[in-house]
């Protein structure tokens, strides 16, 4: 049997055990420490817009944590993309408030704005103005975020940016990670880059940051006793696992070029094939780190998606239907849910591919050999 072929996993520069036994040598095994803060100052640089980045535990961690800021709780309504990762949502749930879903666009698969807008004016409507809108770039595509911002300042309402997927990427020369009231990203081991598991709170003030960190490590007041009066978490990134993230942001650039090159790839070996969509930008004023390489396939294509999936994982090698949306899934029955359907089908006809930057020649032939197998049926 070849070795598996993954969808996407850690790839390692070669400096992060450096950091690592720094770390070591000087006993900063504890929580914070050196690498945490380099780490930060090395997100900060790389983000630019004068940003100031909390490493925390977890993407998820960080958007709960900008929930708590925005002082989200019991039975407030908070907007979220339907089709995403189920941590985008949950946190909404950990304060007791609930999610309204909003359909995507075809264009980028994101938040749409015209539901968005409709949702808004809906839900206050009904009596009940949304705490927030929490949107995603899915796949590291930047969403339509000019038209989703606008919509969000005319109704004065924050933005949490869920990034966890689109470090690199960019929206008319801006990075992703900085347009939200609050911004998070993931390190978790599928991601761009890896800590083996991490996150991080971007801020557009300091005193977010302040404050971000003071929640994070349990909310201590100033005393030299214990002091609480208010509830905290545990939420800090380890030293350990910043010093693998600063040897990772030294391959950042170079491994978004692999990715973009494995989404050329496919748009290749897929571009004489009726009914096949790899998704791409859309215009030049989008550039994603193609963190997955996705396709649709519709009912044009010379085969099924569920042919295309059984074939792969008959060579050793994952596929994986998109995001199944929220407004799906058994935990949020019932939610609200404002769209025309595009998820829905999104999440019937897509697969995402094998994208790692650390795919070699030969799994590309592995790949490109199933491909051209089925196009010959
Ligand atoms: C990975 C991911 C998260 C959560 O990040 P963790 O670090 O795994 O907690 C949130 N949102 C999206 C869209 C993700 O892909």
């Amino acid at each position: 049997m070849n070795p598996k072929i993954w969808l996407s996993s850690p790839h390692m520069g070669g400096t992060e055990q450096n950091y690592i036994k720094e770390a070591f040598d000087t006993n900063w095994i504890a929580p914070l420490g050196p690498n945490v803060t380099g780490f930060e100052n090395d997100l900060e640089n790389y983000l630019d817009q004068d940003v100031h980045v909390a490493c925390l535990s977890s993407g998820t961690a960080a958007i709960h944590l900008a929930l708590v800021q925005l002082g989200v709780s019991l039975n407030d309504e908070v907007i979220c993309q339907s089709m995403t990762f189920s941590a985008s949502a949950n946190p909404i749930t950990y304060q007791g408030a609930k999610p309204i879903f909003i359909d995507s666009e075809n264009e980028t698969w994101n938040m749409c704005p015209i539901h968005l807008e409709a949702a808004i004016k809906d839900r206050i409507a009904k009596g009940k103005r949304p705490k927030a809108i929490i949107i995603v770039h899915l796949y590291g595509m930047p969403a339509k975020t000019s038209e989703l911002l606008t919509i969000a300042r005319e109704y004065d309402i924050p933005v949490v940016e869920d990034a966890a997927e689109a470090l690199g990427s960019t929206y008319k020369g801006r990075k992703c990670g900085t347009f939200g009231d609050y911004s998070i990203l993931s390190f978790n081991g599928n991601k761009i880059i890896t800590t083996s598991g991490g996150g991080a709170m971007v801020c557009n003030t300091e005193e977010k940051k302040k404050n971000t960190i003071f929640l994070a490590t349990q909310a201590r007041d100033q005393a030299p006793h214990y002091e609480h009066s208010q509830v905290g978490y545990n939420y800090r990134m380890s030293n350990i696992s910043a010093g693998i993230g600063r040897g990772q942001m030294e391959v950042l650039d170079k491994h978004i070029n692999l990715r973009r090159k494995m989404n050329a790839f496919y748009k290749s070996i897929f571009s004489d094939v009726k009914g096949v969509t790899v998704l791409e930008e859309s215009n030049n004023e989008i550039f994603s780190n193609h963190w997955l390489s996705c396709i649709i396939i519709n009912e044009k294509a010379p085969f099924t998606r569920k042919e295309l999936y059984d074939l792969m994982l008959e060579n050793n090698i994952e596929t994986r239907p998109l995001w199944k949306p929220m407004h799906l899934q058994p935990i949020f029955k019932g939610a609200p849910y404002y769209g025309s359907n595009v998820s829905e089908t999104l999440f019937k006809t897509g697969l995402c591919l094998p994208s790692g930057s650390n795919l070699q020649e030969a799994d590309l032939q592995r790949i490109a050999n199933v491909i051209s197998k089925l196009k010959q049926e």
